[in-house]
């Protein structure tokens, strides 16, 4: 038995002129297509932007979905919804247009469509699928700029450092090492700082190397390598900001794990207000009331607070009700693929609106792509990290690579 799916996506037409070549021949082309494939829907146009929903066999619906990915007509296609549906909404294929900067209800627009009029709200409506489709009606999705425009985007920039031979030499001395990866700042187009990620004296994964700890030997270690990523970092960069990772039970655990912060901090000739402490959200719920008092500690330092992987599930929301980071990074899962894909889109527009409410700065993490750096920056993030830009560097600074206009990267 063949299955019934669904395919919603949003995509720029490519082509401003398709108005001026004719809308009634675009459509009649793109129904006779669909029809031939079994394929029901909508498409709905203002101008610039298309919204289309596609219904039919799950393979065949796959398929023309992705014609239309390779459709010169369209570009930035992005995916909304894709799903099983147990019977179709629609009983043919359907058009509609709409006049840009002069957006109306979806009623007022089906009221001027003389086509089938009731029959489309009827089928839309109850339906998440009215919802999406009258926020694109409304222009919701549309891209809040807040930060420099594309064309600023083709510097090459950082301050690469490199060890000495002599210290180098001290420095592997200690049980492990640390790896540094920029965050760059898309405000400034600037390296903002960098995070310092463990690795073993044999280049293992952190995961590797803590999986042989116990509870009071893992957090001891988590805190004493601070001091050596903190050290690395000030010969490194000694006026530039670092990150730094700890489990929030090294924070508490230990009783004076600020103190020592704090000390390894200023042995360096560093300030506090150049390190930023990153925890996960996933970790910080397990015993809140003692990572909170361990947090205001920091801060009465002057340390920054930064929640990390935020997204990836646990907390959440409710985290940010009690507490409120210096920053929040959205984790890679969410950010990859986001330059096509609704739900992602949605979710970090969100987090971008409420951290900017509560003065939060938002970071992307594990940007690999051009073009999700394209649409994080549109998207007004604060600050990006990933191998887009650079990946790791044991024991130094990498060289950030910064795409230029439309450029790709390898
Ligand atoms: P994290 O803090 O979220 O660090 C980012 C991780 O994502 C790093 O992995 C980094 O190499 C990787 N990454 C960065 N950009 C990209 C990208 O574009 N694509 C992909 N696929 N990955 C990217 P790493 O170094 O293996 O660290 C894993 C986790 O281990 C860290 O995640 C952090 O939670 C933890 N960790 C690292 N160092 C320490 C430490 O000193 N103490 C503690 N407690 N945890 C640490
Ligand atoms: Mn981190
Ligand atoms: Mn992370």
């Amino acid at each position: 038995m063949s299955s019934l799916g669904q395919i919603v996506y949003r995509s720029k037409s490519a082509n401003p002129a398709l108005i001026g070549m004719g809308w009634s021949g675009f459509t009649e082309e793109i129904r006779r297509r669909n029809h031939h494939r079994g394929v029901t829907g909508v498409l709905m146009f203002d101008g610039e932007y298309f919204l289309q929903v596609l219904e039919g066999d799950t393979n065949a619906v796959q398929s023309l979905y992705e014609t239309i990915q390779r459709d010169a007509r369209h570009s930035g296609v992005v995916t909304i919804m894709k799903e099983s549906i147990p019977f179709r909404r629609f009983d043919s294929w359907s058009s509609c247009i709409f006049e840009q900067g002069n957006r109306r209800t979806l009623e007022d627009m089906w009221a001027a469509d003389p086509a089938d009029v009731n029959a489309h709200i009827r089928s839309l409506a109850s339906e998440r699928v009215s919802t999406v489709v009258e926020a694109f009606t409304r222009g919701l999705w549309e891209d809040r700029k807040r930060h420099a425009s594309e064309a600023e985007f083709s510097e090459i920039f950082s301050a690469v450092k490199e060890l000495s031979d002599q210290e180098r030499a001290d420095f592997q001395k200690f049980g492990a090492e640390f790896a540094y990866q920029p965050i760059v700042d898309l405000r400034s187009s600037r390296v903002s700082g960098y995070e310092a990620l463990i690795r073993g004296k044999n280049g293992q994964s952190p995961a590797d190397l803590f999986r042989g700890m116990s509870g009071g030997t893992l957090h001891m270690f988590d805190l004493r390598s601070k001091a050596w990523a903190i050290a690395v970092s000030s010969k490194l960069q000694p006026y530039g900001n670092l990150s730094i990772n700890l489990l929030p039970q090294s924070l508490f655990v230990l009783t004076d794990a600020a103190e020592a912060l704090m000390e390894s901090v200023r042995e360096r000739g560093l300030v506090p207000e150049q390190i930023t402490v990153e925890v996960t959200e996933e970790e910080v719920i397990t015993s809140p009331d003692l990572f909170f008092r361990a947090i205001e500690k920091l801060r009465a330092f002057g340390f920054k607070i930064s929640i990390d992987d935020f997204g990836a599930g646990y907390a959440g929301l409710s985290l940010l009700v009690d507490f409120q980071p210096d920053t929040l990074k959205i984790d890679r899962r969410i950010v990859q693929g986001i330059d096509a894909n609704g739900p992602r889109q949605a979710i970090v527009r969100a987090i971008v609106d409420f951290c900017y409410c509560l003065g939060i700065g938002v970071v992307a993490e594990g940007v690999e792509t051009p073009e999700e750096m394209k649409w994080l920056t549109a998207a007004g993030v604060d600050k990006i990290q990933g191998f887009l830009l650079a990946k790791p560097m044991v024991m130094g600074l990498p060289p950030v690579l910064w795409p230029r206009n439309g450029e790709k990267l390898p």
